[in-house]
């Protein structure tokens, strides 16, 4: 009988969560890991490590590990196999993951855990191997009558076996040559044993035991043989191959080499994964391509390429939830309560979004079009869809569009292709794990197009009620039903969304935010969100509103609130700081002068203005509480402002006007500026502007050309004829952005007005509006966001078309009172109104005794 020398590991072994088998001592297995901690483990320990040691792992059974590293540790299974790592395979798809091979060495018993993360370190004490096996004749006397039944079994169950397999021989052999204490485990992870039973002679550690619980184990096996022997007689050979024995190649001694036992492991995971097809619920459809599939697979070498393919096709069938879903709990009373928690203002969304709902309750179906909100960026869309998620009590997906070119990745690709996967669309549905969660399909407005399809017409089919009951992806290759998926769609605009799949949809505007909104949004969400974010409390830090103020108008210029929640987060991260280092300075200091010299502290302080002592001081006091953000703090966290009141210093010239623009992020002022020279009636337009826009500009200089002796418009050289040796230059600063669209066209008349006029146009007023060559004023998009650039800047007066009269009602209260609309339906109001008392004739004088 060969001796087994003894076996001694480390102290302190790091662990391995499994809970899909069980490692025994002296038998080899394969486990797939994927779980942060997991990761962890392999990545540092096995990966980096040099040393044999570091191969060394403790490996705990029947304990999953949190998928993420913030969850805390499980409580872990007591005893567990001390094992040596022999290979790690990696790969990245579907998830980043590695496939260890691992060689139980022997049990061991934790004592303690030392450390949590990245991965658990146990201190641990060895339970068996400790010295070496051959006093065997001690062990056999004492262990007497049990050890010999249990050889007798287990050679009369080999026996049953095929001799002629070399497997079955080399069992045979070892049975002899291995010490009897070694084969209760060996001999339990080879014959037909459940994880349960397989964990209680784990947890045997007596010898004695381990063999008692082991002989059932034997004669059990024994039996089936026996039975399957008698019934299916004629052909015995192959069923002794496939029921009895688990490979052979398994009984890797620890000390011998360790044989590839890869088919034998796939085998046992093909047997998982036909019965895993066979307890599916998915449609017989979907279940006979399986079934085919899996025949395939089975015969299949599995070197061959197209083995794993079919193998991960396989898997994601079973694992897609074909019939799994989660029950609704629509309470719209709830779902109001719900979204206005959420959410601070937008009423009319939350309005249509009820209303939805609501229909939804009474219709219970989801046919209708699909919610597409619009909006700048920052304005809460895509928070709005988690919340209706969340009211629905159904899982959330986001599916992020932007820059999607490839029709393949809505679609999937067609399995014939090497790395081939299925579209956005499964993969969701197999992340959320239930065929009826709300998808979120973000940024629809910045789906691309390429040689490789359109992915917009993909889109189509998947969000058409009437065709997406079978949807099929390619990969797939068979339907799926999306019909109770809720998708809600976000955009910044209108404009580059493909009309098809604009017409399904039902677009919902989400306009930006007043700077009242903005205070209240921060000051109820943005604000508690930051400080539960950074460990903060509001006894630490407080945010007056004025400072919040301060953030909007002079550190953000934005229609939504995501530059401010950043600014918001920034102060917190600086405040963090000081708490820590006060708390630290606290604890290490708990001197009673510490607390002496209240005040002297650097800008953060209750009323900023306190003068900047020495460092020395300022490092040895803990910093009040609460810390109080004032304007001297902002500077100090965020810096100089970035954005300031510029409008007025600006319109210090004849030859400047404000106009208001529409941008998919949300209104803006700009500036438009001309100038003129001599030259020969040439017009320059600079500043990147569209077509659209120089035909403005071209309008706005005929008009007024037309109408030079009207209003007493000269050139240089007082001529009415203004572009008789004149050139004109106009420019629309921003020049790196590319503007475009008729709104600006009473902008430019107004600001080509004052050049030729030589007056100033007040600074306070800014006007949109579209123009005619005979001087109408023609209504244009955007008011409600125009309108708020313009607050948000400061300004006093806005000049409208006529006809948006009725957009003004969309407008929050306090922005319309600060505010004055001036309608105009033609050129004449709007420069009566642009202009300190009004563009009429008799008000120059001067200019009309020039004219004498
Ligand atoms: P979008 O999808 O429109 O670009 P998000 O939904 O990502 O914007 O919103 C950005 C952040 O602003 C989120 O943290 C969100 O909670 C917050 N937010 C936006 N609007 C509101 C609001 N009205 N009330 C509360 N929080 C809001």
């Amino acid at each position: 009988m060969s001796s087994v020398s003894p076996i001694q590991i480390p102290s302190r072994l790091p662990l391995l969560l499994t809970h899909e088998g069980v490692l025994l001592p002296g038998s080899t297995m394969r486990t797939s890991v994927d779980s942060a901690r997991n990761l962890q483990l392999v990545r540092s320990r096995l990966l980096k490590g040099t040393s044999l040691q570091s191969t060394i792992l403790g490996v705990i059974p029947n304990t999953p590990d949190p998928a993420s590293d913030a969850q805390d540790l499980p409580p872990l299974h007591r005893i567990g196999t001390a094992a040596l790592a022999v290979q790690v395979v990696g790969s990245n798809w579907p998830k980043p993951h590695y496939t260890l091979l691992i060689t139980g060495l022997c049990r061991f018993q934790i004592i303690q855990v030392v450390k949590e993360k990245p991965y658990p370190v146990a201190e641990v004490e060895q339970l068996d191997r400790l010295e070496e096996f051959p006093n065997t004749c001690k062990t056999r006397e004492e262990l007497g009558e049990l050890s010999e039944q249990f050889y007798k079994y287990a050679v009369q169950l080999v026996e049953m076996l095929d001799m002629s397999v070399p497997a079955v021989a080399k069992l045979r052999r070892l049975l002899d040559s291995l010490p009897r204490e070694a084969l209760p485990d060996i001999l339990t992870s080879i014959i037909r044993t459940s994880n349960k039973e397989k964990l209680q002679i784990l947890d045997a550690v007596s010898l004695e035991e381990r063999f008692k619980m082991t002989i059932p184990l034997l004669v059990r096996q024994i039996e089936g043989l026996k039975l399957l022997q008698k019934t299916r007689k004629h052909k015995q050979d192959d069923d002794k191959r496939v029921i009895a024995i688990r490979p052979m190649r398994r009984i890797t001694h620890v000390s011998g080499a360790l044989a590839d036992e890869d088919e034998d492991e796939d085998n046992d995971d093909i047997v998982m994964l036909e019965k895993k097809i066979r307890t599916s619920s998915m449609p017989e459809q979907a279940h006979k391509v399986c079934v085919k599939e899996i025949k395939r697979l089975k015969k299949m070498p599995q070197s061959m390429p197209e083995y794993a393919l079919t193998r991960n096709y396989l898997e994601l069938m079973v694992e897609l939830p074909w019939n799994k879903s989660t029950t609704d709990r629509l309470d719209i009373r709830a779902a109001r309560v719900l979204l206005d928690n959420d959410h601070y203002a937008m009423e009319k969304l939350k309005k249509r979004v009820l209303e939805y709902l609501a229909v939804r309750q009474l219709k219970n179906n989801l046919k209708g079009p699909i919610l597409c909100f619009v909006g700048p960026p920052g304005v809460g869309k895509t928070s709005v869809g988690r919340s209706v998620a969340k009211t629905l009590g159904r899982e959330f997906h986001r599916i992020a569009l932007g820059g999607v070119c490839d029709q393949s990745d809505i679609r999937g690709h067609r399995r014939t292709y090497v790395g081939s996967m299925p579209g956005r669309i499964i993969n969701g549905l197999k992340t959320v794990g239930v065929n009826n969660p709300v998808f979120l399909l973000d940024e629809v407005d910045k789906l691309g197009k390429s040689l490789q399809g359109d992915p917009a017409a993909a889109l189509l089919e998947v969000l058409d009620p009437e065709q997406n009951h079978n949807f099929t992806d390619h990969y797939l290759n068979v339907a799926f039903d999306l019909s109770q998926v809720l998708f809600i769609a976000t955009a910044n605009t209108t404009a580059t969304i493909p009309p098809a799949l604009l017409d399904r949809m039902e677009i919902i505007q989400v306009p930006g935010y007043t700077q009242e909104e903005k205070i209240e949004i921060a000051h109820r969400h943005l604000i508690p969100k930051q400080l539960e974010q950074h460990g903060l409390t509001p006894q630490q830090i407080q945010i007056p509103q004025v400072t919040t103020l301060d953030i909007i108008t002079r550190y953000t210029r934005e229609a939504g609130v995501r530059s401010l929640d950043r600014k918001l987060g920034a102060i917190c991260r600086a405040v963090a700081v000081k708490v820590a280092e006060g708390q630290h300075r606290e604890a290490r200091l708990d001197r009673p002068d510490a607390a002496e010299g209240e005040g002297c502290k650097e800008h953060i302080l209750e009323d900023g203005k306190s003068s900047p002592v020495s460092d020395t001081t300022d490092l040895a006091l803990p910093p009040e509480m609460p810390i109080l953000i004032d304007f001297h703090a902002l500077k100090d966290i965020l810096g100089p402002p970035m954005y300031e009141m510029e409008v007025s210093e600006r319109l210090s010239q004849p030859g400047v006007a404000i106009g208001l623009a529409w941008t998919p992020l949300g209104g803006e002022i700009m500036f438009v500026e001309a100038s003129r020279m001599d030259g020969e009636g040439q017009l320059t337009l600079t500043g990147q502007l569209g077509n659209v826009m120089k035909e403005s500009a071209h309008l706005a200089i005929s008009w007024l050309r037309s109408n030079a002796k009207k209003y007493h418009l000269t050139n240089a050289s007082g001529s009415f004829d203004l572009l008789e040796n004149t050139d004109i230059h106009l420019h629309f600063p921003a020049g790196a952005v590319t503007k475009d669209g008729p709104s600006a066209g009473v902008t430019i008349a107004t600001c080509l007005a004052s050049l030729f006029s030589g007056r100033l146009v007040r600074s306070d007023v800014a006007m949109t509006g579209e123009i005619t060559l005979r001087g109408l004023v023609l209504p244009v998009g955007g008011i409600k966001d125009k309108a708020l650039a313009a607050h948000r800047a400061g300004l006093k007066r806005v000049i409208i078309p006529q006809r948006n009269e009725k957009d003004l009602e969309e407008i929050p209260a306090n922005v319309r009172q600060d505010l004055s609309f001036i309608t105009a339906s033609c050129l004449d109001e709007v420069l009566n109104a642009a202009f300190d008392g009004g563009f009429t004739v008799k008000a120059r004088p001067g200019l009309l005794n020039s004219k004498l």
